[in-house]
């Protein structure tokens, strides 16, 4: 199943979606009870499942606009950086990874940081430039896990029964922020810096171990690669964090980037004003955003 969070007339709305009929029906309608956003329709769906099936004909997707797909985080976006080996070793030749060790290119345990949950645009939505704050602005095509049933503690091993399904961000950078600042936090959470979406489709539609994900900045390949080159799979990622953080629904973990980021040129090619940049997760969809 696949699920959006539309406004429409002012009202935030969470509906089931067929994508190819560009069809979507309100949650709220299929399902007595539910009411709230994607985060409380995670919460409740092994209650709802059943009744969430397309009854009708549907409404048009054109007639709303789409928001990010978990719009309003319950906290800050887990994210792990380095986390495929052609992006780990383009980064730490780049100059701008002040946090590696001499010489590192593949780090030994996940690289575990966090985006604030403030930095959520949906698709469309412009993306923040913020001239005169920051000025190398640099894409990060991911695929996010969004987290179903809450845990802590989680083996690899039981790890995708907790995941509730998959969505794309945009993990939006200010590399001179993210260097200067030697912590990350700053140059990711800029206002607007994690375009989300367009849709949330359960776990069950995809094979999150062997998606392919590109992104074009103005309709040039830059990242090209599969879900398969991830250093530290899904299950080591939830392992790992839920280790000592209890996990709770509707969490996102951006599981990290692939090579072909605007630092791995040389010389490197940030985005500005006007730049189009978009992700392409198959079996999820497209995610389209301008630099403001
Ligand atoms: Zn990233």
């Amino acid at each position: 199943m696949k699920f959006v969070n539309l406004l429409l007339d002012n009202v935030k709305t969470v509906a089931l979606v067929d994508t190819d009929m560009r069809k979507y029906w309100p949650v709220a309608e299929l399902a007595p009870g539910y009411a709230g956003d994607m985060v409380q329709l995670v919460q409740d769906y092994d209650r709802i499942k059943t009744n969430l099936v397309a009854r009708g004909a549907g409404r048009p997707l054109a007639e709303a606009a789409l928001l990010a797909p978990i719009d309003q985080p319950r906290r800050n976006i887990f994210c792990v950086g380095k986390n495929y080996f052609d992006h780990a070793a383009e980064f730490s030749k780049s100059g701008f990874d002040a946090s590696a060790k001499e010489g590192e290119h593949v780090p030994e345990a996940p690289v575990v940081f966090t985006k604030a949950y403030s930095t959520v645009i949906g698709p469309g939505a412009p993306i923040p430039s913020h001239p005169g704050v920051a000025s190398q602005l640099d894409y990060e095509a991911e695929l996010a896990v969004v987290i179903g049933k809450p845990g802590r503690g989680i083996p690899k091993a039981r790890a995708l029964e907790h995941v509730f399904g998959y969505t794309i961000v945009n993990d939006f950078t200010a590399r001179d922020l993210q260097k200067l600042h030697r912590q990350w936090f700053l140059g990711k959470s800029l206002d607007g810096f994690c375009p989300m979406g367009p849709v949330l489709v359960t776990a069950d539609e995809v094979d999150a171990g062997n998606l392919d994900i590109r992104c074009w900045v103005n309709g040039e390949l830059r990242q090209d690669a599969n879900t398969r080159q991830l250093i530290f799979d899904i299950p080591t990622l939830i392992e790992t964090i839920s280790a000592g953080i209890t996990l709770q629904p509707g969490d996102i973990i951006a599981t990290g980037t692939p090579a072909g980021v605007g630092i791995g040129f040389e010389p490197p090619r940030f985005v500005r004003s006007g730049d189009v940049i978009r992700i392409e997760v198959q079996g999820i969809g497209t995610l389209e955003n301008t630099v403001d």
